[in-house]
């Protein structure tokens, strides 16, 4: 009998892929295995085993299997369907879903190495000057990777060198699998074999009484080992001792010491430290725990909503100590951002090493040690707490998901496919555990709420701030009404800076938001009104001050600073709209005293960027904290008594059906941030338009007002959560024939759709790298068969796709797109 399996590439293949195995490997594989198998003409990937079957493939030969990469899935069942509902649902292969879920180390590449053809007869005088180069560098070093003749030569585009060099028939090409995990390893140290009597040390510390380093070494050693029962670390000698590594060295090399090297994972905390004991609930948190437990006896979803500072992270340490006793996993989901060292270091005090973070700024090592833990259901990992690609990690026996700051749109993965929702993925994937689900915020989705009002989630709220704390008193201050009275400051009212001062006086912080980065958005030419494009993309180049340069947010493109214009050659150049850069600058003037800190996307890089700043805040080295949307999240500052919003209006005219909603949540959370302890906060929202009602709303703390009308207006448009919108998005670099295929796909769409397709059309940017862009938008209907609709949807892109002149047109869906 012949074997086959059917495998998962990582590739956007519409189908499994099948090869040939022998008996005894089709004894070996189980469904989750990874596997290295050829493709094409001559790549090698690596698939994961979907299933093991005896039928042949009818059209093609199944090809060998190059090898098998373990002997235990790395991928569980659990996860399998998790994955075919995410290919389902959000409309892509299950290739694309496999290739983001799992850390890129387990996805083996095929690396292209270049080697010296032997058989060569060419001499040196035949090659050109760049080619001689790479030709002497595979004299002395037999195989040379791709990156490393880019070093050599010099230069980044090197595939002409490398054809050249082929058809000279100098080089060979070999491609070869290569593991890109490493495990780290760590040094320790313990006495010799012959020392561990008490007598053999007393002989041999007398006998280096003329060595009193070696001798403090040695003691140190022996005092670590009868305080600890671990395994000691070589840097903990060291420090211990006050020594160094090469004392400890010869130490070694003399037979006194030996050492050895263990694996451990990267991401470990010191389990020294005493764990806290968790805090006594007030009387509204415990109401609210017992609403959420017996919801989740029905096995409901719930919904927590509980205003800022009422301390909802303190009800969620409750279930997840619930459920780690009980022995399943706890996954405690929140949008990168609100991922703070702050809240992480909560939860350690609680649960020390059993809690493991998985980030998108740690290493794939790390990650790929996470992912390990979990699988082995290791306690080290049976809470973990992470962004949104933590959903996807191998968990079995999942007890409890948290999904924190629900309303989070940075939930949504944008860009590649699955393009989907955290919060949504992890409701499946907790269902498919029978796990309890908990969403929580201050500020919930109108879908989320929705769902609570009509009884199809559970619901459970706090509106008390912890310890009784008011909410922050808002105030909204027109700044159209003070710019006319020439009052303003730059852009700051008044008012904002009467209160700064009065906060500052008495030592207190500042917290101030800019919903831009930057200086400012953008030059313009007061004479003839230009200002610098981005030449790949149709937006106008921002301008960074602090680099003297323009640049563009959405390729990387950039100039240094224009002393005219190059349209007309004035140099009355202007600027339009301000960002973070601006404020901190004129606070500066302002605040000449005052020490200002800014923290958003250009001075949180690196991985302890984030930290820096926010430990900075912490210990009062900043008194003025300006930011982006970065500074809104999950953040519990001591001191900040007042918060100013430095516009409003920027967040609420943009040109989305979200937007409404989105200040609202927005403003709300980062209002948050003031008086989170004994005095009550204040913040000022500045605004040209104190009238509008969301900013009312926000006001007076009314989100049900803001619930009732937004959902009006979400029913007389069609919108959620009364519809799903799918977004079809229509990408290429030739602007006719991206409007034609555009055209023709709307018109597929209007016969299913009728009324309910909106566009084609361009979005606020139309051009982004070169490449034009359309969308259209397809209303569907909360009760309409959500499979029949994407069939309809598929068969139009068949069609479609069959036409030639469209085919290099890029389709892109976005389920559920928000
Ligand atoms: P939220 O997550 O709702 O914004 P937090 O959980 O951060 O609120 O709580 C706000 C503050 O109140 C935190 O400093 C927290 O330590 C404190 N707190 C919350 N609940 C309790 C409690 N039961 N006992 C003592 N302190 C608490
Ligand atoms: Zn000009
Ligand atoms: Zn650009």
């Amino acid at each position: 009998m012949s074997y086959f399996i059917d495998v998962i590439l990582p590739i956007p293949l519409e189908r499994l892929f099948t090869y040939s195995v022998s008996a005894e490997e089709a004894q070996i594989l189980q469904a989750g295995m990874r596997v290295a198998v050829p493709f094409g003409k001559s790549k090698i990937y690596t698939a994961l085993v979907h299933n093991v079957h005896t039928t042949a493939p009818t059209v093609y030969e199944a090809k060998e299997i190059h090898q098998i990469l373990e002997d235990e899935p790395l991928v569980n069942t659990f996860q399998i369907k998790h994955w075919e509902w995410l290919a389902e649902y959000y409309m892509c292969t299950i290739g694309e879903v496999f290739r983001s879920a799992v850390p890129s180390a387990f996805l083996l590449e095929s690396e292209t190495l270049i080697l010296k053809n032997e058989n060569t007869d060419i001499k040196d005088a035949d090659l050109k000057d760049d080619e001689f180069l790479v030709f002497e560098a595979l004299e002395h070093q037999p195989i040379l990777k791709v990156h490393e003749v880019a070093a050599i030569v010099e230069r980044k585009n090197i595939l002409p060198i490398i054809n050249r060099l082929l058809t000279k028939e100098v080089i060979l090409l070999k491609e070869e699998i290569y593991a890109q995990y490493k495990p780290k390893l760590v040094s320790y140290v313990a006495l010799g074999q012959a020392y561990t009597t008490e007598e053999a040390l007393e002989k041999l510390l007398q006998s280096l009484t003329r060595a009193p380093k070696q001798s403090q070494v040695v003691l140190s050693l022996f005092q670590l080992q009868a305080s600890s029962k671990k395994p000691i670390k070589v840097s903990d000698l060291v420090e211990r001792s006050g020594s160094s590594n090469t004392i400890i060295k010869s130490l070694i090399k003399k037979g006194i010491l030996k050492d050895y090297k263990i694996q451990t994972d990267r991401v470990s905390f010191s389990s020294d430290t005493e764990k806290s004991t968790l805090k006594e609930l007030n009387e509204f948190q415990s109401t609210a725990l017992e609403s959420i437990k017996a919801s989740f006896i029905q096995e409901k979803v719930t919904l927590l909503k509980g205003v800022t500072s009422s301390g909802k992270t303190e009800v969620y340490v409750k279930l997840i100590k619930e459920c780690i006793e009980e022995g399943r996993q706890a996954l405690y989901l929140l949008p990168e951002i609100a991922l703070t060292t702050q809240l992480i270091g909560r939860l350690q005090n609680y649960f020390g090493e059993q809690v493991s973070v998985y980030h998108s700024k740690y290493s794939i090592h790390e990650r790929v040690e996470v992912w390990n833990n979990v699988l082995a259901q290791k306690s080290k990992a049976q809470v973990v707490i992470g962004a949104r690609s933590s959903l996807f990690l191998p968990f079995s026996n999942l007890g409890l998901v948290i999904i924190d700051e629900e309303h989070e749109s940075s939930f949504k993965q944008f860009d590649p496919a699955p393009r989907y929702h955290a919060r949504d993925a992890a409701i499946v994937l907790g269902k498919l555990h029978k796990a309890n689900i908990l969403l929580g915020s201050a500020t919930p989705s109108i879908e989320s709420y929705y769902n609570a009002i009509q009884g199809k989630y559970g619901y459970a709220e706090i509106n008390k701030r912890f310890g009784n704390v008011l909410m922050p008193e808002i105030e909204l201050v027109d700044i159209k009404e003070e710019s006319r009275k020439r009052k303003m400051k730059g852009h700051f009212s008044e008012r904002l800076l009467e209160k700064i001062t009065e906060t500052l006086d008495l030592g207190e912080q500042v917290i101030l938001f800019q919903n831009r980065r930057g200086y400012a958005p953008i030059m313009e030419c007061s004479t003839c009104g230009h200002s610098p494009q981005c030449p790949n993309c149709d937006v106008s180049l921002t301008y960074h001050q602090h680099r003297k340069q323009l640049r563009c947010h959405y390729c990387s493109y950039y100039i240094p600073l224009q002393e005219s214009c190059q349209a007309c050659g004035s140099a009355k150049l202007d600027t339009k709209g301000f960002g973070t850069e601006q404020v901190e600058k004129e606070l500066q003037e302002l605040f000449p005293e005052t020490k200002v800190g800014r923290m958003d996307l250009d001075t949180t890089r690196g991985k302890y960027g984030y930290e820096k700043i926010i430990t900075a805040f912490e210990q009062q080295e900043i008194d003025i904290l300006v930011g982006t949307q970065m500074l809104t999240k999950g953040l519990d500052f001591r001191n900040v008594s007042l918060v100013g919003i430095m516009n409003a209006d920027s967040l609420l005219n943009f040109p989305d059906y979200r937007a409404h909603e989105r200040t609202f949540q927005l403003l709300t959370q980062v209002a948050g941030r003031a008086g989170r302890t004994k005095k009550r906060g204040e913040v000022l929202i500045q605004t040209y338009n104190p009238y509008h009602q969301i900013l009312k709303q926000v006001s007076v703390h009314d989100y049900e007002g803001m619930y009732k009308e937004q959902l009006y207006e979400r029913r007389q448009f069609k919108y959620p959560p009364l519809n799903r919108i799918l977004k079809i998005t229509f990408k290429h670099k030739d602007y006719n024939k991206l409007n034609e295929a555009a055209e023709w796909f709307g018109k597929g769409l209007r016969n299913v759709f009728g009324e309910n397709v909106l566009g084609p059309e361009y979005p606020p940017v139309a051009r982004i790298r070169n490449q034009y862009i359309k969308h259209i938008t397809v209303k569907i209907h909360k009760e309409a068969h959500l499979g029949k609709t994407k069939n309809s949807i598929k068969r139009i892109e068949k069609s479609f796709n069959a036409i030639a002149h469209f085919r290099s047109v890029r389709v892109i869906y976005n389920v559920d797109h928000i």
